[in-house]
């Protein structure tokens, strides 16, 4: 008998949400996590420690193509990069799961369709709490209930955002949002409504993440055991190739290994192409599951802008990601048919975040210190699709650690964005000359560093020769080997990526509560 009937890996928006779902199972689970719990501490709120110096951001090194170096904006936690996550909760659209066509090239079809994805959208939102109201947004994909809480309110400010845009014709609407947050009873409420949410850990444990939501609740359940600190190094695999049959593991420095009837990678999308690359074995010479050679590639990230509007008015907002717009999203206008993308809210800017940039020495305010351009800052985060290219690859350095080859595409829809945004603005008390590029949002100013939305290295699909996942995230070449983070995403579309793990986390967890109760399965015979 193995050690356990489930091993997974990695504890974030997809191994921590499938982890809870299978809780109540009953089943032996064991939650391999390489990072430790985040310390509750005064410096999760301080945005020069958040911001500027890195606390929260692990030491790993990772490599571009050509062999240069870069820190990765990765976090290595008990609920995975969900601790630091903006809980903006978005469902894909219907459309992004057939194919759409961008101006760079067509975005793929999905093995699925909306309609399967969205009961567990629901249970997603519900499990995660998130607030939200529908038929605002003109984009909005069927949804088969109402938000389980309702949106959280725009502060004055953006309220008066709001009320402008749709009196130019636009459809703001009120951003989908995981906080615990009751405004009708603020006195019992989790969640405090403070500045220091969006790229921050939640100090009062009231941001929907995977730790508080899932991962906590999960460990209540004694056939559930967390081991921190555990690095899963390589998997192994019988001489046949078929069956994963033991995870390698380096655990408070010292390597042990683990055996389940079933495997599941969640590491996140570069790290768990690592791990299965790292896996090569006889029978798998090229990297686990890896005999179509797409693992790894079709790496995707948005291509994303954070962008800083200076108000001439002050912009006292605390809680600024209350508003989206996607009135871009399928097309750019009557010249330009092709998708552009989704423009949010961003936390609130604070004058620490600005970091070595000067963005009081602008034309429109010479003299502003740091503090008065904070005061008047509107932030806005722009995401344009990036396509799946084949080339766009993840691969093991020499010393192991991740190597990314990236191109960008869709830089052309992006521009028309940022254009949008601009001609949005420009009537609204916040002159087009005065928008910045912002990049403390992204760390610094290396798009491949920030990558937060990173996806697709795994891609599910029907035809094994250009997918690694099967239609329930399993390995096309394995029989107990499944992955459920961001890798399985064959594309991105251009909503934030978090929602779509945990959806699809909960619908691979039913599929496996099904094969667990059911007999012991025969020998697969693909290869
Ligand atoms: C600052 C920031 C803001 C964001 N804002 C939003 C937002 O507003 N909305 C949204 O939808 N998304 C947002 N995201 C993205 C979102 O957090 C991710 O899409 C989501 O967490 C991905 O889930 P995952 O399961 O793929 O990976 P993760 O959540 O990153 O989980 C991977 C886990 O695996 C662990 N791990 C890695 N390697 C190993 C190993 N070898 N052995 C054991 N454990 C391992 C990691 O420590 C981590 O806990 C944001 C991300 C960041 C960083
Ligand atoms: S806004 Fe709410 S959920 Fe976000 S960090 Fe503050 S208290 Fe936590």
């Amino acid at each position: 008998m193995s050690d356990y009937d489930v091993i997974v890996i990695g504890s974030g928006a997809g191994g921590g949400t499938l982890v809870r779902h299978l809780a109540p199972s009953g089943k032996r689970i064991l939650l391999l996590e390489r990072g430790d719990w985040l310390r509750r501490e005064p410096q999760n709120w301080q945005a020069q420690e958040v911001f500027v110096d890195g606390r929260y951001i692990s030491q790993d090194t990772w490599y571009y193509a050509n062999g240069e170096p870069f820190q990765p904006q990765v976090h290595y936690f008990v609920g995975g990069a969900t601790k630091l996550y903006g809980a903006a909760l978005y469902r894909l659209r219907r459309e992004d799961f057939g194919v759409l066509r961008h101006h760079d090239g067509l975005s793929p079809a999905w093995p699925i369709s909306y309609e399967d994805m969205e009961p567990y959208y629901t249970r997603a939102e519900q499990l995660y709490q998130v607030h939200g109201a529908r038929g605002e947004d003109p984009t909005e994909p069927p949804a088969s209930a109402p938000y389980p809480h309702p949106a959280v309110s725009h502060e004055p400010r953006i309220q008066q955002l709001a009320d402008d845009l749709a009196k130019s014709g636009l459809h703001p609407f009120h951003a989908p949002c995981g906080v615990l947050l009751d405004e009708g009873n603020m006195p019992y409420s989790k969640c405090v409504r403070c500045d220091n949410c969006d790229g921050f850990p939640c100090l009062v444990h009231a941001k929907s993440d995977a730790e508080v939501i899932s991962v906590r609740p999960a460990l209540e359940h004694p056939n559930v055991t967390l081991l921190t600190g555990a690095e899963a190094i390589r998997l192994e695999c019988n001489s046949a190739g078929t069956v994963v049959t033991g995870v390698v593991v380096d655990h408070e420095g010292e390597r042990t290994s683990f055996e389940a009837d079933v495997v599941v990678v969640s590491c996140g999308a570069a790290n768990s192409a690592k791990l299965l690359l790292a896996s090569a074995c006889d029978a798998h010479p090229g990297g686990l599951a890896n005999g179509s050679d797409q693992v790894g590639r079709n790496y995707m990230f948005h291509n994303s802008q954070a962008v800083l509007a200076l108000s001439k008015e002050e912009n006292p907002t605390v809680f600024q990601k209350t508003l989206g717009v996607n009135d871009f999203y399928f097309r750019g206008g009557e010249d330009f048919q092709f998708p552009l993308g989704n423009i949010q809210m961003v936390g609130k800017s604070q004058a620490p975040m600005f970091r070595g940039e000067k963005p009081g020495e602008t034309r429109f305010a010479p003299t502003w210190t740091l503090e008065t351009v904070a005061r008047h800052a509107v932030d806005f985060w722009l995401s344009t699709e990036d396509l799946p290219r084949p080339g766009n690859r993840v691969t093991l350095a020499a010393d192991g650690n991740v190597a990314i080859n990236y191109a960008p595409s869709n830089e052309e829809p992006k521009e028309r964005l940022y254009h949008q945004l601009k001609e949005m603005l420009a009537d609204l008390g916040m002159h087009h000359g005065h928008l910045l590029p912002h990049h403390a949002y992204l760390k610094n100013e290396i798009p491949v560093a920030g990558c937060a939305h990173q996806a697709g290295t795994c891609r599910f699909g029907a035809d094994p020769d250009s997918s690694v996942l099967n239609a329930d995230c399993r390995a096309h070449e394995l029989d107990n080997l499944y992955v459920v983070d961001t890798s399985f995403f064959p594309s991105i579309g251009a909503v934030n990526p978090a929602l779509t793990a945990m959806a699809n986390a909960i619908r691979v967890g039913d599929h496996l509560l099904a094969r667990l109760s059911a007999q012991p399965q025969p020998e697969p015979v693909h290869a």
